[in-house]
């Protein structure tokens, strides 16, 4: 095992890193901007290390800075949480060249998987069901890609190879609107993600976005931990996740939970993963694979009893996964909600001092955040500063739960969306549970104020 892990990344999911290290007996070296001094986990860290100015470019973007604190403080792995650097794989490259662990897949599962072309490509020779769509990259042709769509079918979705975070896609539904939509597709994808490749898919009218975790080491071994439902989102981002997902037959899930462990064992892929599918119809329909650890991973912590974290890092030490696929059992029910400092209905977000904090606690409730009373939520970063997690033996007692949890929590001196979650859960369609991707929406639609 490793002696000391350098955490590049900030909030909650330091924090997440820093427990796990420390019940693993690993020294855990905190990296912190000048925005994010006042943290918990800095304050409680074994060592922490400045590396540099609030905007993120400047600090938790910033490769020379992140590598040279893990060299002066000899750590020997670094952990990359998710977002900022996790999926980058010349981040990856860089911290194996220097001599230090990256704690993930190999840079090149990383640049197989974040170019969503060709994951899918590689999915599909792993019979992974994939959305239909162009074979590929779309050509310059407009009559090709006008022949491209008219045998897919409209509407359809142009989408950037390397777009990620819901942005970087655009819904066609006639053929008079394609190839200008394609093109604007193709200059924002530039200008966002420095290429301009896109691919085209049929645009699903009302699926479910699942998803499989899996967790796989050096030696081929993988295994998956059950699905995941996050239809809950708005923009595409994900607010509400839950495990199991309801109302889906477990034999649909063992299938493409095996075919997505089969496919890690293929790629030879190490680490933790997610694999997204859209499920509509009884069908699953793999969109990408996301190459580090999810926000939502606590869900599945809790219904199978695995710490995903700890598991990353003793497989990035090279030990082998320590239990089989048979060994993996699910139980009861549980659900996450995304604190984030925004405003429950015009979503504008709310940094600035926390005048109160109180988290809720009793039986099955987990709360992953680095904030408390007192704390300045800085405006650089992402607007999440938590996640409350509940589980129960049924999804009833988990809602029943997170609505107590709700009903205790107190947030003062910012603006958080904990009123918008405390109406979904008395909500009498997603309490039947199956909402599909537009659900959150459509709601808000309606309830306007
Ligand atoms: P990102 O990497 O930006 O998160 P994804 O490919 O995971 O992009 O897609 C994000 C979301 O966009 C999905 O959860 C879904 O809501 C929507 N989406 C993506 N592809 C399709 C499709 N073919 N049909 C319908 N909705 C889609």
């Amino acid at each position: 095992m490793f002696k000391k892990i350098l955490v590049a990344n900030r909030g909650e999911i330091a924090l997440r890193i820093q427990r796990a290290c420390q019940e693993l007996g690993v020294k855990a070296v905190m990296v912190y901007s000048e925005a994010d001094r006042e943290a918990k986990y800095v304050k409680l860290a074994d060592e922490a290390v400045c590396i540099g100015p609030p905007p993120s470019a400047l600090s938790y973007l910033n490769m020379p800075a992140i590598i040279s604190a893990a060299e002066v403080t000899d750590a020997e792995a670094i952990h990359p949480g998710y977002g900022f650097l996790s999926e980058n794989a010349d981040f990856a490259e860089r911290v194996e060249k220097s001599g230090f662990q990256f704690i993930g897949p190999t840079p090149e599962s990383i640049r197989l998987m974040g170019d969503k072309v060709s994951a899918k490509q590689a999915m599909i020779k792993a019979g992974v069901p994939c959305v239909p769509g162009s074979e590929g990259e779309l050509p310059d042709n407009p009559a090709e890609i006008r022949r491209i769509a008219k045998s897919i079918g409209y509407p359809v979705i142009i989408k950037a190879a390397g777009g990620g975070g819901g942005r970087g896609m655009r819904v066609v539904h006639t053929e008079a609107a394609l190839v200008n939509a394609v093109q604007m597709t193709k200059a924002e994808a530039q200008a966002a993600f420095g290429n301009p490749a896109v691919y085209m898919e049929k645009f699903l009218q009302n699926p479910r976005h699942i998803e499989i975790q899996i967790l796989a080491d050096k030696y081929k071994n993988a295994v998956y931990l059950g699905e995941r439902d996050c239809s809950m989102q708005r923009r595409h981002q994900k607010i509400i996740e839950e495990a199991p997902a309801p109302g889906i037959p477990r034999k649909l899930i063992e299938k493409i939970g095996d075919r997505c462990a089969a496919a890690c064992k293929r790629i030879g892929y190490r680490g933790a993963g997610t694999f997204e599918f859209l499920y509509e119809n009884g069908e699953f329909y793999f969109i990408e694979m996301n190459t580090r650890v999810q926000v939502e991973h606590p869900v599945t912590e809790l219904i199978t009893g695995i710490d995903i974290v700890k598991t990353q890092i003793m497989v990035a030490a090279g030990e082998k996964l320590p239990f089989a696929q048979r060994d993996i059992v699910l139980r009861g029910h549980a659900l996450e909600i995304r604190v984030n400092a925004e405003h429950p209905y015009n979503f504008v977000p709310s940094p600035g001092r926390i005048t109160m904090w109180h988290a809720p606690g009793g039986p099955g409730v987990r709360v992953d955040s680095h904030v408390y009373t007192n704390y300045f939520v800085p405006p650089n970063y992402d607007s999440m500063i938590g996640k409350i997690i509940v589980h129960g033996d049924t999804r009833d007692q988990a809602l029943a739960r997170m609505r107590t949890a709700l009903a205790e929590t107190v947030v003062e001196g910012i603006n958080t969306n904990i009123p918008l979650h405390r109406e979904l859960m008395v909500d009498a369609k997603f309490m039947s549970g199956g909402t599909n991707i537009h659900y959150l929406e459509e709601w808000l639609s309606h309830h306007k104020r």
